[in-house]
């Protein structure tokens, strides 16, 4: 079973992800839990590139085929075994960031993202998505009181870009209502937890 997380800036999503992995080995739920690029050294290496604050010229549709690469080599090397053993897969981020980030927030289009990612994934895709919602304002309140957040190229973008990221996740829900479940991400960290449980609970681990 492959499910993942998605959401924008500091909406908890690696905090709560840490917690759903304690939740999982309490209920001895084969999985493993990633996030995209996974440890994978090619795919980190990739991701390296195109985070780097320092590559400001790097073209959008670069950075969705630098994206759809190191996907597809973290699903190679680790989404796909896991997911062949019998596995949950929890996965940080997958091709919905994509659409949303560089499909509808940096203007490439979502349809013209998602047919380069239908080359990367061929068929994958996941059985649930977690979207974290939360007003762009606030999760950059939240980041902004991280200060062991390493700084990235993101950190560059204004009020607007994210709350295009918010319009483009918003998008995808009503889209894809039967795979992509909402979850209020400005309640404590606690409640988030036990919203995602609970829909876990009722979709998946019945
Ligand atoms: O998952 P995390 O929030 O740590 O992602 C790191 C950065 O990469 C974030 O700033 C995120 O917005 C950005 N990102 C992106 N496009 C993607 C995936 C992530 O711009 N497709
Ligand atoms: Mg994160």
């Amino acid at each position: 079973i492959f499910v993942t997380l998605e959401g924008g800036e500091g909406t908890g999503k690696t905090t709560v992800i840490g917690k759903l992995k304690d939740y999982l080995e309490n209920r001895s739920v084969p999985h493993i839990v990633t996030r995209e690029p996974g440890g994978i050294e090619i795919a980190e290496k990739i991701r390296e590139v195109i985070l780097n604050p320092s590559h400001t010229a790097m073209d959008p549709r670069t950075e969705a085929l630098l994206y759809a690469a190191s996907r597809s080599q973290h699903l190679a090397e680790k989404v796909e075994p896991a997911l062949a053993e019998g596995k949950l897969v929890l996965c940080d981020r997958f091709v919905d960031s994509s659409l949303v980030y560089q499909g509808y927030a940096r203007g490439i289009g979502m349809d013209e993202v998602w047919s380069i990612n239908q080359f990367a994934i061929h068929d994958r895709m996941p059985q649930l998505t977690f979207y974290l919602d939360i007003e762009p304002e606030v999760g950059l309140a939240r980041i902004a009181a991280n200060r062991n957040r390493e700084v990235n190229r993101l950190d560059l973008e204004d009020l607007s870009f994210h709350h295009k990221v918010r319009e483009g996740y918003l998008q995808l829900v009503e889209r894809f209502s039967d795979r992509i479940v909402v979850i209020d991400a400005s309640q404590t960290l606690e409640n988030v937890e036990r919203d995602i449980i609970r829909s876990l609970e009722e979709r998946i681990l019945k």
